[in-house]
């Protein structure tokens, strides 16, 4: 995804200390995003940055909504959705090392860009399942989705039907 120019931290001019930052995702987040997924929504990102000698520990706070489609009845619907995630950046590295958590920086950075973390997790933060709450789908496609299922009504074994006959003919 594009990273976007307002989640750019520059921490070479920062003390070394905890330095908390805020920001709100809406819609340039979510087009900057490029994915399917999230059709939009408004989550507050709070960054607490913990800055040392020799790394950046970034841990991430996300809350709001998410505009998701309903796996029933794929009407939009707002997903709440809450995440953390800590991410740390190791300064005066080669910039190559990369694993989940850890990330080196080359010894030339200055600053770490967020937005790729912020979609992280609020990707791992999405249940698997989203519906809307009882009653809210869109109703012409629950009622379509309704008439569905009895059309495919499971048909009874014929094989119980041999063992009822059988129990009806003893004696
Ligand atoms: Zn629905």
């Amino acid at each position: 995804m594009e990273a976007l120019q307002e989640h750019t931290i520059p921490f070479t001019g920062l003390k070394d200390g905890e330095h908390v930052f805020d920001f709100d995702l809406g819609q340039a987040f979510f087009q900057a995003a490029h994915e399917e997924e999230f059709e939009g929504g408004e989550v507050k990102a709070t960054v607490r940055m913990d800055k040392s000698a020799t790394m950046l520990v970034v841990n991430m706070h996300l809350e709001g909504f998410v505009t998701v489609r309903c796996d029933h009845c794929n009407a939009p619907m707002e997903q709440r959705i809450k995440g953390d995630q800590r991410q740390i950046f190791q300064m005066h590295g080669d910039g190559s090392a990369d694993d989940d958590e850890l990330v080196t920086l080359d010894e030339r950075a200055h600053s770490i860009n967020l937005t790729h973390y912020f979609f992280e997790c609020l990707r791992l933060s999405l249940p698997a399942r989203h519906v809307h709450p009882e009653g809210g789908c869109d109703p012409e496609v629950d009622a379509a989705l309704g008439r569905l299922a009895n059309e495919h009504e499971p048909v009874p074994d014929p094989r119980w039907d041999v063992l009822q006959q059988l129990k009806t003919k003893r004696p």
